[in-house]
């Protein structure tokens, strides 16, 4: 059974650069692994899913029309809630109807940031079954965040357990066809009382739904970036690749200065260099041809910069099963700014776009950098280049369950 924090679960990462960053946790962790290492000789409980409790809603919410749905505004019947504290571990998890949460005003996540989420998505196939999409990854993921926070980890396939039943208990809220979905956010954040600098001693980790349509409504629509130059959203060594709330309110202000002037998000650039990093809150792909004739489809690197997208793996495993064999050459490594600028100007940048699980793909008319726009690929009347267009099918098709395949978690009836 795993315990609170155990710093060698984060080792079990396969890349190398994963690994590096790991290392660096480590070394940033030393006064939290001690604590961690005392802790492991009591026993700690594991979330149990065969312990929940499950208390219904006596006041059933009306439905929404599917078309009227607005991301992330409107939730569900239930949430799913599981305490812990440091002294028991992970207590018996409960299914309660949607409700406000009561903590005191010293709860250490209102004054230091410990809170950590996760983005996934449950859809409604064709014969009506409920389906996750590579869930593990998630669970991983937010073990990562939390463990980086001093925040404790946690037994993923329970979680998934959980969120099945809380899925199935709410599943009249989950609107049908593609492109539509139920979207669900597991939180994590520590609520012990106490303005004490340290780890928490307490913290809730729970579970909200909210039914949303498609990202593009009536289709693609390619968005124009402003490239920021004056502001940095992850460094080396710091905690942009965790998906931790802390890092997200700080990135309003630059893609408000981008609204401003008339762009729909911002790119962020990295080092003097200007590597090319994510978009908004997304990752970012770029597919370029060389001089050569040879085509690359490329994303940045797994190296502390950049958050570990679910999307973004989902897009390079297809992209090196489907598109070699087409000639292309598959890439996660650095490429810079003025590298992009230069392949436009020759008109050998075929395609951008930005990949996450709330639009899956989407594509980009532009990018506004150093007051010139470096158009990416897209004629004038185009929405989506074809390798975006390739992408939200393929995806959608395992999410959706028209292609059988192990990322889809068909949640039990
Ligand atoms: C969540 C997120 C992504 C996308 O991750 P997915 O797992 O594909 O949804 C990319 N970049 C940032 C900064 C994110 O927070």
């Amino acid at each position: 059974m795993l315990r609170q924090l155990r710093p060698q679960r984060i080792l079990q990462t396969s890349s190398p650069s994963s690994r590096f960053a790991s290392a660096t946790w480590q070394q940033a962790s030393r006064p939290y692994s001690i604590k961690a290492q005392a802790a492991a000789a009591s026993p700690l409980l594991d979330i149990d899913a065969s312990k929940v409790t499950v208390q219904e809603t006596t006041a059933p919410k009306d439905l929404l029309p599917s078309n009227e749905l607005v991301f992330g505004r409107t939730f569900t019947d239930h949430m799913l809630s599981i305490e812990w504290t440091a002294s028991e571990g992970w207590l018996a998890p409960r299914i309660t109807p949607y409700q406000n949460l009561s903590l005191d005003p010293a709860s250490c996540v209102f004054h230091y940031g410990f809170e950590c989420f996760e983005g996934m998505k449950a859809y409604k196939d064709n014969k009506g079954k409920i389906r996750l999409f590579r869930p593990t990854k998630n669970m991983e993921r937010m073990n990562k965040s939390s463990a980086r926070i001093a925040m404790p980890n946690f037994d993923g396939n329970q979680v998934i357990q959980l969120i099945s039943k809380l899925v199935k208990l709410d599943e009249r809220f989950i609107p049908t066809g593609r492109g539509y979905s139920l979207y669900l956010r597991p939180t994590l954040i520590g609520t012990q009382r106490t303005l004490g600098v340290g780890p928490p001693g307490s913290a809730l980790l729970y579970v909200i739904m909210s039914p949303v349509g498609p990202y593009y409504p009536t289709g693609f629509k390619a968005i124009s970036l402003e490239a920021t130059d004056y502001a940095v959203r992850a460094w080396p060594g710091g905690v942009g690749d965790k998906k931790l709330g802390a890092n997200y309110a700080p990135c309003i202000l630059p893609q408000l200065e981008a609204a401003k002037r008339g762009f729909q998000q911002n790119l962020w650039l990295f080092g003097k260099e200007e590597y090319i990093t994510e978009v908004g809150t997304m990752n970012l792909f770029v597919a370029i041809q060389h001089k050569d004739g040879q085509k690359e489809l490329i994303t940045a690197p797994l190296d502390g910069t950049i958050l570990e997208g679910v999307t973004r793996d989902s897009v390079l495993t297809l992209a090196r099963d489907k598109l070699v064999s087409e000639g292309w050459k598959i890439s996660e490594r650095k490429i810079t700014m003025p590298e992009l600028a230069q392949a436009s100007k020759e008109r050998r940048l075929l395609e951008a776009f930005g990949a996450g699980t709330a639009a899956v793909v989407s594509p980009i008319r532009n990018i506004s950098y150093r007051g010139e726009l470096v158009g990416c690929g897209l004629k004038l009347e185009e929405e989506a280049g074809p390798l975006a267009q390739k992408f939200l099918e393929w995806i959608g098709a395992r999410q959706y369950g028209d292609e059988e395949h192990e990322w889809s978690y068909v949640v039990p009836e």
